[in-house]
């Protein structure tokens, strides 16, 4: 998400009435595995933010709260998935909203056996030597590509002004995530992005990239135009993050293997009550009323809705029946395809680590607060 940021109560806007939970019961938690990884969440102090960007262009393309530390992450998956164990693949705001220095040190601080942390960076940002004491001190299992653009005025950024040589081969080395938000007006339907996306799984392929939103296809036309392009790449995989139209997903399974598809949810956008749609050529947020005005949301109390995860969950359970996927590949969507990524990561080095501490009762989150060195200027 490229978001700007404004203070309201979520908790108020997003307080079920009951008819969430209801919907949730009846068509979603008889099927749903009972252990969930959502491969693409975030979590940030209000401290974290930097001020004056209100106004910069694209600045009102995502609009979310001031506040949402990893309580509020995982309180918000306690409510919005009852009954079921919740982790995520967690980091801050990868945008020029926020400092991305303090974002990491508390994305390594809330790693848990529960929240894997990814470290946000981008092309040059970090030199490699630091870079890679990084990941392998404070726990990173991987990149959160840094989008250096506010919401939607990412003008003529490219896949290779946003990650580099530097970056890429430390993840090829040591088999970590790159998590991309593709950048342009065409997404992964634009060949300039393809091309990109090849150059990265081909010269990197011990890398796991994965690309945020499906690629951004957030229509059925969009991913018709991209799914071409990654069908081959084996170190390719798809996050489902605000991805709520069947349509699309559909697609996707009917072309690359399923276990290329890692549910996720984009909380805490996707703690809203809507649902993504699509109008002529351009997704837009059907929500209720009460949540702050942003670009492409349109609000209304004309309508009932759950939570904008539920309608991923449905999407993805709805793809897969037209796609006939087996019961096991269903449910491996939602948890095991993710796992096997994050047990990749410096083979099994840094999930062993997780697991070893959270077993002696030492969580990341709440025995040290390794390296909170400064790596970047306060250029504010
Ligand atoms: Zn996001």
């Amino acid at each position: 998400m490229g978001l700007r940021v404004v203070t309201y109560w979520v908790n108020e806007l997003t307080r079920d009435d009951g008819i969430g939970l209801t919907f949730y019961r009846r068509e979603i938690a008889p099927w749903l595995p009972g252990e969930i990884l959502d491969f693409h969440a975030h979590i940030w102090l209000n401290e974290h933010l930097r001020e004056s960007v209100g106004d910069a262009a694209g600045s009102r393309y995502m609009v979310a709260q001031s506040h949402y530390p990893a309580e509020n992450l995982l309180a918000d998956a306690q409510q919005v998935f009852p009954g079921s164990s919740y982790s995520a693949v967690c980091f801050g705001t990868p945008t020029p909203l926020a400092d991305p220095d303090k974002a990491n040190g508390y994305a390594a601080k809330a790693g848990s056996n529960r929240l894997f942390p990814l470290l946000i960076t981008g092309r040059d940002m970090i030199p490699r030597l630091e870079l890679e004491k990084r990941v392998r001190e404070e726990g990173f299992f991987g990149y959160k590509v840094f989008l250096n653009w506010h919401g939607d005025d990412y003008g003529n950024v490219t896949v290779s002004d946003m990650i580099g040589p530097e970056e890429m081969s430390l993840a090829d080395e040591l088999k970590l995530i790159v998590l991309l938000h593709v950048p342009g007006a065409g997404r992964l339907a634009d060949p300039e992005v393809q091309r990109a996306v090849r150059e990265l799984s081909e010269g990197y392929p011990g890398a796991a990239i994965v690309l945020a939103h499906c690629g951004r296809a957030y229509m059925p036309d969009e991913m018709s135009r991209s799914i071409e392009a990654v069908r081959d790449l084996e170190n390719v995989y798809l996050d489902t993050a605000m991805v709520m139209d069947p349509t699309v997903l559909q697609i996707v399974f009917a072309n690359v293997d399923s276990r290329r598809v890692l549910f996720a949810t984009d909380f805490p956008i996707a703690n809203m009550r809507g649902r993504r749609v699509y109008v002529m050529d351009h997704w837009v947020d059907v929500v209720l009323n009460g949540y702050p005005e942003s670009a492409f949301r349109v609000a209304s109390n004309g309508i009932r809705a759950t939570f904008m995860a539920h309608e991923i969950v449905l999407a993805i359970k709805r793809a897969a029946d037209m796609a006939g996927l087996s019961r096991a590949q269903l449910s491996a969507v939602f948890h095991e395809n993710g796992m096997s990524v994050l047990r990749r990561v410096m083979d099994g080095g840094q999930m062993g680590r997780v697991v070893a501490r959270s077993a002696a009762g030492n969580d990341f989150g709440h025995t040290r607060c390794p390296g909170r060195r400064r790596l970047f200027p306060r250029d504010r």
